[in-house]
C-alpha cells in the first residue's frame, strides 16, 4: 500500500482526482490536505469522506508546521499537488493570498518532499503559465514561460521551484499543466457552470467583451487519468502538456449550454472585458500521447452535455454553496 498526499481534494480537480484513485486504484491510501477556502467544501466530497482508504486533513499547505507533522506521521510516497487559488478574477482583486498559497505553499511542499525524500512530487500547473497564442499555434512544453495574470504568475513561480528541487536536490518530479477543465464539482464563479446556474435561473449570461476568447477544453476525467499516468509513469524531472483538442470560444461554449438547456440566446449579456484576457490557448499534448499513450474519452459535445445534466441533478450542491460564499 502506497500512500499519496493529495492537497486540495475538495476543490473540483482534486476532488474528482480523489474519486478516481479510490474507485479505480485499491493499492493507495490517500491523504488529502484542504484549506477548505470558499472553492473548497466537505459536501464535494461527502460521498468518500468516509471511505477506509481516504483521511481527510483541514490545514494549509503554507503551514509548515501542519506538513511537517503530516509527514514525521506517516510515510508519504507520492504528493500531487493540486491546492491554490484558482480564480484569474480573483488574483486581480487581491493577488496576495494566490502568492502564499501558490508559491510559498508549493516550497514547503517541496522542502517536506527532499526531507523525507519521497517518490514522486507532480504539481498541477495549467496552460496560463505560457501566456496567450494568436490566431495559430499551439502550447509545446519548450514554449516560453509568458504569464499574464496575477495568477499565473503565482502558478508560473511554482513551476520554478519545482524545476530547481528537481535540478539542486534530485527530487523525482513532474509538471503537468492543463487547459481549461469542465465537469461536476467546478465551484460555480468559473465560465461553465455560472453559465448553466444563471441559464436555469433565466439571468442574463454575463460574456466578457465579444466572446472571441478561445479555450482549449478538456473534461475533468480525462486531465485527472492523465494526472495518474503521469504519477505513475512520468519520465523524471518532464513537463507534460495535457489537453484534449476541444478549443472553442466562449460565446460558442456560453450558445451551446443555451442550446441544450433550451434556453434563448437573447440571455446573453456582453460586458467589459477581464483585463489582460489572454485571447486564445491552444495545446499540444503530443508528448503525453506519444509516450504515456494517454488518449481522452469525452468529445467536448458529449462532456458539455453529462455536465449540464449533472447541475440540473445536484442543484441542492451549487446552490448551497452560492448562498454561503
Ligand atoms: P479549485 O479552486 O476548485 O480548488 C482548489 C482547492 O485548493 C480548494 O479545495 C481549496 O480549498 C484548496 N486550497 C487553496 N489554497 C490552499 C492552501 N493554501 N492549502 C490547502 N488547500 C488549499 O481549483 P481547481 O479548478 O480544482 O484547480 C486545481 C488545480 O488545478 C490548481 O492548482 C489549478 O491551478 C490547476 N488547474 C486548474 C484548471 C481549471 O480549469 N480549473 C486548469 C489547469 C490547471
Amino acid at each position: 500500500m502506497k500512500t499519496i498526499l493529495v492537497t486540495g481534494g475538495a476543490g473540483f480537480i482534486g476532488s474528482n482526482f480523489v474519486r478516481l484513485l479510490l474507485g479505480t486504484k485499491a493499492d493507495y491510501h490517500v491523504i488529502n490536505v484542504d484549506k477548505l477556502t470558499y472553492a473548497g467544501n466537505l459536501s464535494t466530497i461527502d460521498d468518500i469522506m468516509d471511505h477506509t482508504r481516504h483521511t481527510f486533513v483541514h490545514g494549509d499547505i503554507a503551514d509548515a508546521t501542519l506538513i511537517e507533522e503530516l509527514f514525521s506521521r506517516s510515510r508519504i510516497d507520492i504528493v500531487v499537488n493540486f491546492a491554490a487559488e484558482s480564480h484569474v478574477d480573483r488574483s486581480i482583486e487581491d493577488p496576495s493570498v494566490f502568492v502564499r498559497s501558490n508559491i510559498l505553499g508549493v516550497q514547503i511542499l517541496l522542502d517536506a518532499a527532499k526531507r523525507y525524500q519521497i517518490e514522486k512530487f507532480v504539481q498541477i500547473s495549467t496552460d496560463e503559465v505560457y501566456g496567450e497564442l494568436g490566431e495559430t499555434g499551439y502550447f509545446t512544453e519548450q514554449t516560453p514561460l509568458n504569464p499574464s495574470s496575477p495568477y499565473s504568475a503565482s502558478k508560473t513561480s511554482a513551476d520554478l521551484l519545482v524545476q530547481a528541487w528537481h535540478r539542486t536536490y534530485g527530487l523525482n518530479t513532474n509538471i503537468t499543466r492543463c487547459s481549461n477543465n469542465y465537469g461536476p464539482y467546478q465551484f460555480p464563479e468559473k465560465l461553465i457552470p455560472v453559465m448553466i446556474y444563471k441559464a436555469l435561473q433565466n439571468t442574463p449570461l454575463p460574456v466578457y467583451g465579444d466572446g472571441s476568447n478561445i479555450r482549449d477544453w478538456i473534461h475533468v476525467y480525462d486531465h485527472n487519468q492523465a494526472v495518474l499516468q503521469i504519477m505513475e509513469h512520468g519520465q523524471s524531472g518532464r513537463v507534460y502538456n495535457i489537453g484534449s483538442s476541444n478549443e472553442c470560444s466562449n460565446l460558442t461554449v456560453v450558445k451551446t449550454i443555451l442550446d441544450i438547456l433550451g434556453k434563448p440566446h437573447s440571455l446573453i449579456e456582453f460586458v467589459t472585458d477581464r483585463l489582460g484576457h489572454d485571447w486564445r490557448y491552444a495545446i499540444d499534448a503530443r508528448r503525453l500521447r506519444n509516450e504515456l499513450s494517454w488518449t481522452p474519452q469525452y468529445s467536448f459535445q458529449d462532456g458539455l452535455k453529462q455536465t449540464v445534466d449533472w447541475y440540473l441533478e445536484h442543484q441542492s450542491w451549487w446552490k448551497d454553496l452560492l448562498e454561503n460564499q
